[in-house]
């Protein structure tokens, strides 16, 4: 990793994450062992251990506009393997909420997909597929993206034309409504 300019360390940014994720970052002491078991690394711009290091020193902007944070899939491999204890996959997922909150999100489509999925359990208390693929692919402007797979999938009831609501749905999106609330959005 290249020498990091003592102005250029954002004290603000350390101690946002830890305080939002809970974790002492100081405790990482660059074992690797995160970035040996993690099953995305080799789609990362970042591996987890310098995102961790980059964290330590300040880095607000390097690791808010890495594609890594993205790329993460929160399978906790990290979390799990660190030997300090550190909940590595929390600190990835407060990194992305920092990016969206920044404007800095570097993978549009991932968070494309999120939004949809998020949205769908708003509304019906459930993932509903086809809701969620048709959303996502008019976000990331491809409407018939996989589209030779639906017949299949609707032949073999993996995929439904007509949302179906849990029984707390309502209970669900009241959920959303205060979080939403506390947010101040
Ligand atoms: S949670 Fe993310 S960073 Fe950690 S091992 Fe899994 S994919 Fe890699
Ligand atoms: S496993 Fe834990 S101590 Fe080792 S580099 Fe990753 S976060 Fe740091």
């Amino acid at each position: 990793m290249e020498t990091i300019n003592a102005e250029s360390i954002d004290r603000d940014f350390i101690q946002a994450v830890e305080k939002e994720s809970g974790q002492y970052i100081s405790h990482c002491y660059q074992c690797g062992n995160c970035t040996a078991g993690c099953p995305l690394n080799f789609v990362y711009d970042i591996p987890v251990h310098q995102i961790m290091r980059l964290v330590q020193v300040g880095q607000k902007e390097k690791v808010l506009r890495s594609h890594a944070i993205w790329l993460c899939a929160t399978c906790e491999t990290c979390t799990t393997r660190c030997p300090c204890e550190v909940d590595v996959a929390r600190v990835m997922d407060v990194l992305r909420i920092m990016a969206r909150r920044e404007g800095t999100v570097s993978e549009e489509g991932v968070q494309a997909f999120y939004d949809a999925f998020l949205d769908s359990v708003k509304s019906h208390g459930r993932l509903y597929e086809l809701g969620v693929i048709m959303k996502y692919n008019l976000h990331t402007k491809r409407p018939f993206t996989d589209a030779e797979l639906g017949p299949k999938l609707l032949g073999k009831g993996k995929i439904h034309f007509v949302p179906k609501n849990i029984k707390g749905a309502r209970a669900v999106k009241e959920i959303f409504g205060r979080f939403a609330k506390k947010r101040g959005s």
